[in-house]
């Protein structure tokens, strides 16, 4: 039973339940940009990203990576874990883009041989700063075998999602995941869905993600819906 708001974000609203130790995440068809400082509405958005990521979390735990999804309670609103959140932003990197081109000299579109896992302190103060594993063990985000846990487990997710995505005819250039304490375990927490992937289309490099929203780029609910059609054909 779904009760008052724990928690507003940027495109998720949190709820209270019945339960201490269950919340439900309702996906909005809000969308920001830059820090927060563009904005705008998408019909269908909310729906989509709910479940491409319900769709993606049920995959990593067939695969044995645990997961704050429950289930879902309805078309946009997921039932999840109570978690602990650790303000890192952990981003696996496949392909160049964004902001890793424009802070060293890495051309866009440069293929890395191997992932390059980059870690973000999560801070709307501090705009989500670039940190490393000393960094985040001084600020006492994480203890560094917690660190050392994150990476194994977005190397593993990274590798599970480039192979069931590049079979949608999908490239993933890059992701960003967020974990969660709860119960001693670490379990993946926040979403996996068109707003926290770059995703680009095999044949022709279209970008079918929240880059869209970012440069003015085309029609970004078309773009979602298209994932969707990939990754959760059942719901047409
Ligand atoms: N990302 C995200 N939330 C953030 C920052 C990044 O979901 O607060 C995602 C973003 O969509 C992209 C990846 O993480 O898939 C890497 O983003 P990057 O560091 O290049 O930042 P950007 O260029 O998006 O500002």
């Amino acid at each position: 039973m779904k009760k008052e708001i724990l928690y507003s974000g940027k495109a998720k609203t949190i709820y209270k339940t019945d339960k201490q130790k269950e919340l439900i995440a309702d996906f909005r068809d809000s969308l920001t940009a830059f820090d927060g400082k563009k904005k705008n509405e998408v019909k269908r958005k909310g729906y989509f990203n709910a479940q491409i990521s319900k769709k993606i979390f049920e995959m990593l735990e067939e695969s044995g990576i645990k997961t704050h999804f429950i289930k879902m309670v309805s078309d946009t609103e997921m039932l999840v874990d109570a978690v602990e959140i650790i303000k890192i932003e952990v981003i696996p990197r496949n392909i160049a883009a964004g902001s890793i081109t424009k802070k060293y000299p890495i051309k866009p579109g440069t293929q890395f041989q191997e992932p390059v896992i980059v870690m973000d302190f999560k801070s709307d103060e501090y705009a989500d700063p670039m940190i490393n594993e000393d960094i985040a063990v001084a600020m006492n985000l994480a203890t560094r075998e917690e660190i050392d846990q994150l990476k194994n487990m977005a190397l593993k997710i990274n590798k599970i999602l480039v192979d069931y995505l590049g079979t949608k005819n999908l490239l993933l250039p890059d992701f960003k995941l967020e974990f969660g304490r709860v119960d001693g375990n670490i379990v993946v927490a926040d979403e996996i869905s068109c707003d926290t992937c770059r995703l680009w289309d095999k044949e022709t490099g279209d970008s079918l993600d929240k880059d869209l929203f970012r440069f003015d780029k085309g029609d970004l609910s078309k773009a979602y819906e298209e994932v969707a059609r990939r990754i959760v054909p059942e719901i047409f």
